[in-house]
């Protein structure tokens, strides 16, 4: 583009977008703000808006579009939601006196992941923006401005970036910032992520520069040493919390010191949740349409605040490890079961307890305005109450929070003594304050209702005094008050009086206490708003020195209402209290699966057992038709081990478990369908992710594997899994596998831990009942064909489909499994690939084949 012919105007334009490349620009032009060229044309389609265009100087018009800038807020929010970053071009002269071109800049920026106005946010969920940084290991950093939270961990460079992409799946950031040069070197991660739909941001290399980052997290935390805080010198980890805080900086103008509690973890110290897992288990929302109805979170939501949601959430997102931590919970949570009086009522109390966190960032930000501070104080008289109902608490847990509950009465009281009952939203027109809080505001407020009185008091001692009958009092714009005398009377006149201005008619005179009386009224209105808000601000200040307080206090309150809501879910579903058994085993006595018995109330749920561990019960293969329910039951297994390790009571009759430090799925081919990759290649993506990473503490639900390709292909896939599983030298993580493969039936016996299950059900006539009872041994038939029937299919096609299974039953399909079990043989010989395909075959079908193939003219053949 040729800079030098484009208007003054659009130069200017230029000079600042240039600045902000990765932003929508909105250009204060008198009453609107305008969108330029490219910001205009994604503007246009994003917000429905005309596109015209502009005379810029150029051959061709400037594509243009706008919108008024009172309205500016319903676009802006539209397009955060939508992922982007906007940044607002304001004028900054006033346009009336400025010669030339008005100045402007950018005054204010929007990213999805630093937005606290509350309209753009959730409240039950976390509005997060992560950095990420690698420097020979990867690191995440990731803050939540509305509530201060700001955590960060490391991970083993070893384990390859896997880990880094599910942790930011279960973090489900925002926004995502890198610096430049990050961007450059990890093309591939970067278009992963955008591919997943998360906003990018590049910064400057500079934020995540050690050089940069040390000494603002030192000013930050207030400390010498950065190993105190766990962050090593030179390290992406230390990288990527600068970085972070930078941009926050940089974009929010904030004061840092709200990040002051960072929380180091290592991925280690929490069960890992793949984020296969996480969207098979259906944890947080469902598979098929994305909602939260029907998740895990779902059915487990029962707090009362959003606090406590946003808890409940990150506790799901890391499970704990630890069975003292777990057993810890899990006291608490009983504790709550059992009182159902102190249950309800802490439950009531909570109710009334509005968003601390929020709250406390509202005030970190300044944006906290009298009604806040209402409802700030609201929460506040609830404390008190709190703690006093916990008292007999004998769980170590609870009593730990309730001590961390600081009920802040100095704070209560403050807001107490000067905020009025009912003030308005703004905090800059008065009326927020009470008379009794300050004496000059209480004489401001008097002299404003009593001024009149003043006046007409006046007036009449003046009359007495002088005895001048007609005396008046008048006010006047040019003059203000006065006492207007009329000529007749001017004899009368004390000598106290001084003239102010003469009429034809009379005379008009102040005195010095007229004088006082008028500075006064006239001042007060205005001096009233002045000293509110002033007042105001020096209360909101007081407030903020102790948000550390408020902080510690919202942690304790939003712990508490996500273990009471357990406890309510816990009674009202009819939850067991899981005890941990012997490490590595699993025993759960008529489990059932959380959701599915929720979301249908009216169709009883059969509770079923489950018993695994590493040596005898290591691998169950479950057959059983389709819709038997075998999905179900490896769903509700996981489901169940996933609850205890959050602390929770579990949907069974009774349980002894032991925690996983992995939950691995592969189930149902899905979503990554839309990503170009067909189904097979899905499973077998999965399937190998989770023989790499699989331990012995881990648990693996395999639900069909193998079925994208021919039964042959699928079936040797699915065997060669069940040797890698268990062979004794092999992984022996706890495996549950749901198969149609009758012939994996087979493998009890050959190794140790195999047992085979299946799910009855009962045949009548031609149809079948699901008795949904596990049951030991495998299923000897797949009844396709009945269950075909159950959904409908047409008679012709069912009664044409058992004719013809009837046929492939004749040939004996046993020798199949003859030749699967003679397979360690043939391999020892290493044939060839075609042979080995051919080895599945009986010796006759084999030779039948290899003549047919002998046969065919190639040369006819297209
Ligand atoms: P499969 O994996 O064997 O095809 P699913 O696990 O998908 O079968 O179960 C089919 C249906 O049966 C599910 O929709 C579920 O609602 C119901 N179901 C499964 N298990 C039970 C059970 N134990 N009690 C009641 N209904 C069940």
């Amino acid at each position: 583009m040729d800079y030098d012919k484009l208007t003054p105007m659009m130069r200017q334009y230029f000079e600042i977008k240039n600045n902000y490349p990765d932003y929508i620009l909105f250009y204060r032009l008198g009453d609107f703000y305008e969108m330029f060229f490219d910001d205009a044309v994604t503007a246009s389609r994003e917000l429905e808006l005309t596109l015209t265009g502009r005379n810029c100087g150029l051959e061709e018009r400037a594509p243009l579009c706008g919108v008024p800038y009172h309205a500016a807020d319903v676009y802006l929010s539209r397009l955060v939601e939508k992922g982007y970053k906007v940044a607002i071009c304001e004028q900054v002269e006033d346009p009336a006196t400025a010669k030339g071109l008005v100045k402007r800049e950018v005054v204010r920026i929007l990213t999805p992941g630093t937005v606290i106005d509350p309209a753009f946010l959730d409240e039950r969920e976390n509005n997060y923006v992560l950095a990420l940084s690698e420097k020979s290991a990867w690191s995440v950093a990731y803050a939540d401005i509305t509530t201060g939270e700001l955590k960060t961990t490391l991970f083993d460079p070893e384990k390859g970036t896997d880990r880094v992409l599910e942790e930011i799946l279960k973090v489900k950031p925002r926004e995502i910032i890198v610096s430049k040069a990050f961007g450059g070197l990890h093309n591939d991660i970067m278009s992963t992520l955008s591919t997943e739909g998360y906003t990018m941001t590049t910064v400057p290399d500079a934020y995540f520069d050690p050089n940069q980052a040390t000494p603002l997290i030192r000013r930050v935390y207030g400390v010498l040493s950065l190993e105190g805080l766990g962050l090593a010198p030179d390290s992406a980890q230390l990288s990527a919390v600068g970085g972070l805080l930078a941009y926050i900086e940089e974009t929010q103008k904030v004061d840092l010191r709200h990040f002051e509690h960072i929380q180091v973890y290592q991925t280690g110290q929490f069960m890992m949740l793949d984020k296969f897992a996480w969207r098979n288990l259906e944890i947080v929302e469902t598979l098929r349409d994305k909602r939260k109805r029907g998740s895990l979170l779902w059915v487990l939501d029962q707090t009362a605040t959003s606090m406590g949601g946003r808890r409940l959430r990150q506790w799901l997102e890391r499970p704990l490890l630890d069975t003292a931590a777990i057993e810890q919970r899990l006291e608490t949570v009983d504790l709550f079961v059992n009182d159902l009086i102190l249950r309800s009522e802490v439950r009531d109390l909570l109710k009334s307890v509005y968003d601390l966190e929020r709250l406390s960032s509202k005030l970190v930000f300044g944006t906290i305005n009298a009604r806040d501070l209402l409802a700030l104080k609201a929460s506040l008289a609830i404390l008190p109450d709190l703690k006093a109902i916990l008292t007999d608490g004998d769980a170590a847990l609870l009593n730990q929070l309730r001590g961390e509950i600081d009920p802040l009465q100095d704070v209560y009281g403050l807001i107490e003594e000067a905020i009025t009952d009912d003030p308005p939203l703004s905090v800059k027109e008065g009326g927020l304050l009470r008379s009794e809080y300050n004496a000059d505001l209480a004489e401001l407020r008097d002299i404003v209702q009593n001024g009149k009185q003043w006046i007409l008091d006046l007036e009449a001692r003046e009359r007495q005094r002088t005895g001048i009958k007609t005396l008046k009092v008048g006010f006047n714009k040019v003059f203000g008050y006065f006492l207007d005398i009329t000529r007749a009377n001017s004899h009368l006149v004390p000598e106290d009086y001084q003239r102010k201005q003469t009429l034809a008619n009379s005379e008009r005179y102040f005195t010095p206490e007229l004088k006082a009386l008028e500075e006064k009224v006239l001042g007060a209105e205005e001096r009233i708003t002045g000293l509110e808000y002033e007042l105001f601000t020096e209360i909101r200040t007081a407030v903020l020195a102790e948000v550390s307080r408020l902080k510690r206090t919202a942690d304790a309150v939003a712990a508490i209402d996500v273990l009471v809501g357990l406890a309510e879910l816990a009674y009202v579903q009819n939850y067991c209290r899981p005890t941990t058994g012997e490490p590595g085993t699993l025993t759960i006595e008529g489990g059932r699966h959380p959701v599915i018995e929720k979301m249908f109330p009216k169709v009883p749920f059969i509770p079923n057992d489950a018993a695994l561990d590493q040596d005898e019960q290591q691998f169950h293969i479950i057959t059983g038709p389709n819709m038997a329910g075998k999905s179900t039951y490896l769903r509700q297994v996981a489901l169940i081990a996933l609850l205890y390790q959050i602390g929770s009571f579990v949907p069974a009759h009774r349980a002894s478990l032991s925690p996983v430090d992995r939950i691995f799925t592969r189930v149902g081919a899905s979503d990554d369908l839309s990503q170009g990759q067909s189904t097979f290649m899905v499973e077998m993506i999965e399937l190998s992710h989770i023989l790499r990473h699989a331990t012995p503490q881990s648990l693996i639900l395999l639900d069909e594997i193998g079925r994208g390709t021919s039964t042959y292909d699928g079936l040797s896939i699915a065997w060669a899994v069940v040797e890698h599983l268990s062979r004794r030298s092999g992984i022996r993580a706890k495996t549950m596998f749901a198969t149609h493969y009758h012939e994996l039936t087979e493998l009890e016996g050959k190794f140790n831990g195999v047992k085979n299950f299946c799910i009855a059900v009962r045949e009548q006539g031609d149809d079948i009942v699901f008795l949904r009872k596990i049951v030991r041994g495998g299923a000897n038939q797949s009844f396709g064909i009945q269950v075909a029937r159950l959904a409908g299919l047409p008679e012709t096609v069912v009664t044409r489909a058992r004719q013809i299974l009837r046929k492939l039953e004749e040939n004996d399909i046993n020798n199949n499994i003859q030749q699967l079990n003679d397979l360690d043989k043939d391999l020892a010989v290493a044939p060839s690939p075609a042979v080995q395909q051919l080895s599945f075959l009986t010796a006759g079908q084999a030779d039948g084949l290899i003549s047919e193939i002998a046969a065919l003219d190639v040369l006819k053949m297209t």
